[in-house]
């Protein structure tokens, strides 16, 4: 079972994983660098839980793939089930906020755009999901002024803030509670900000989520494991 740690002051706790939803196009720099159109309503795609991994293991760049990138998100872990949530509630099922990496195989996805095939192979698969501890919302003070960055091998590449999503996490979550069921232990990959671009077998990835959280993973070729 695929699951998220709740890092308190005093403790760990272990949260099972249940659904994976993404936000495609979010930062309007990252809908110019991919030549997009920005979306009239959130822009939503899933990862199984299976794709989940943690600081420790490594991505696996696939056979499938000879351009892999990679997109630090701000993740949102949902703490209570919930249908129909209003604009005003929305914040109230945050649980815990982290960061992750939407891992992204961008020449699948582009043989996918193209022909109007669906996006699951492109970024569910095994590894497509690493993220880091979820920090528990209390220790946040402005949901619209969190950082976000990420560094391959100490190379600063994406340098982000909530501020600058189209869909912040209340109208995310309200709008997704309209169509699906929250539950406890989703997960909510908020989008990337620009500076996506390609990894490699051997870089190490470093994503921060301002002081409180941080990623680090590897990342190795299918023919090296
Ligand atoms: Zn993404």
């Amino acid at each position: 079972m695929s699951y998220v740690i709740l890092k308190n002051s005093d403790n760990k706790e272990k949260i099972q994983v249940s659904k994976i939803f993404c936000l495609g196009l979010n930062y309007l720099n990252h809908i110019s660098e991919m030549k997009s159109e920005r979306p009239s309503e959130p822009m939503i795609f899933m990862k199984p839980p299976s794709a989940i991994i943690h600081e420790g293991e490594s991505i696996i760049l696939p056979k499938i793939s000879n351009d892999v990138h990679h997109e630090g998100e701000i993740v949102l872990l949902i703490g209570q089930d919930g249908k129909n949530i209003s604009i005003e509630k929305a914040e109230e099922y945050i649980l815990g906020i982290g960061v992750g990496i939407d891992v992204t195989l961008r020449d699948v996805q582009s043989e996918a755009k193209k022909k109007g095939r669906p996006w699951l192979v492109s970024k569910g698969f095994d590894t497509s999901a690493p993220v880091s501890d979820f920090i528990p919302v209390s220790e946040f003070k402005d949901f619209n002024d969190i950082d976000i960055t990420l560094s391959v091998n100490g190379q600063l590449r994406q340098n982000g803030n909530s501020k600058d999503m189209i869909f912040k996490f209340a109208e995310t979550i309200s709008y997704l509670s309209e169509i699906f069921t929250l539950n406890k232990g989703d997960l909510i990959f908020t989008g990337t900000p620009e500076g996506v671009s390609k990894i490699n077998d051997g870089d190490q990835i470093e994503v921060k989520l301002a002081d409180l959280a941080t990623l680090n993973i590897g990342v190795k070729n299918w023919s090296n494991v």
